[in-house]
């Protein structure tokens, strides 16, 4: 499961187990985005409004930790330049040759993959789970004649228990000093509030970026 996770919320914990049980899933691999291409500041520099890649790191590994299930992958932030899902689906293919991957999405960002760079060959690297989310209709509709393409099991579409949250609302609540217990780990609000996260100024990065 690929996300800015700026920070991991309960919608993606709850998104991520679903799947795990209704396909029976080994591991679900939660993947933080190095460079989002669709989260840059339009400031000449291409900087990503995002937090520094080490912190959404570390944020989801405390969410994930106490799951034996769950683990959380460097390679996007590890890798230069923009983050891709066909890169992140062929190195993580690279690193477990033998299995067979699933990508989970919600239903707002599969409306986009279309516009994912490669995505012809994304379908061959991982079949794709579609999970519902409040706001957003699931359906393939916006694949239209691309759809009859792929193979019958390339894409899932399920519904999973629903949880209107959102990092962007997680990070205006933080930033307004409004709580955010409850809609992310107890782990994740301590870990916000030790490194001031979505206040402003803005925290430096530790470590590596
Ligand atoms: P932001 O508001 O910053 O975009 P977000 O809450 O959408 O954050 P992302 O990190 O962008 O979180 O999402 C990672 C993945 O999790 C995406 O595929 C997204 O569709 C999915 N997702 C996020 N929140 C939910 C939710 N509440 N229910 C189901 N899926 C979700
Ligand atoms: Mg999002």
């Amino acid at each position: 499961m690929g996300g800015t996770f700026d920070p991991i919320h309960n919608g993606h914990l709850v998104a991520a187990n679903e799947v795990a049980d209704r396909f029976d899933l080994d591991e679900v691999v939660f993947v933080p985005t190095g460079r989002p291409w669709q989260k840059l500041v339009d400031d000449g520099a291409r900087t990503p409004a995002v937090s520094p890649a080490e912190d959404r790191y570390l944020m989801t590994v405390i969410a994930t930790a106490a799951n034996p299930r769950f683990s959380v992958s460097r390679v996007d932030i590890e890798r230069r330049g923009d983050t891709y899902t066909v890169d992140t689906l062929r190195d993580l293919h690279r690193l477990h040759p033998d299995a067979d991957q699933y990508f989970i999405t919600g239903a707002d960002a599969l409306s986009s993959i279309l516009t994912w760079q490669n995505w012809e060959e994304l379908f061959g690297l991982a079949r794709f789970v579609g999970v519902s989310r409040p706001g957003y209709d699931l359906d393939a509709g916006h694949l239209g004649a691309h759809l009859a393409t792929l193979p019958p099991d390339a894409l899932h579409l399920i519904e999973v228990p629903a949880l209107a949250i959102s990092s962007t609302d997680c990070r205006t609540r933080a930033g307004e000093g409004r709580p955010v217990w409850y809609l992310v780990p107890d782990g994740v609000v301590q870990y916000i509030n030790k490194r001031r996260l979505y206040r402003t100024p803005q925290p430096e990065s530790p470590g590596v970026s």
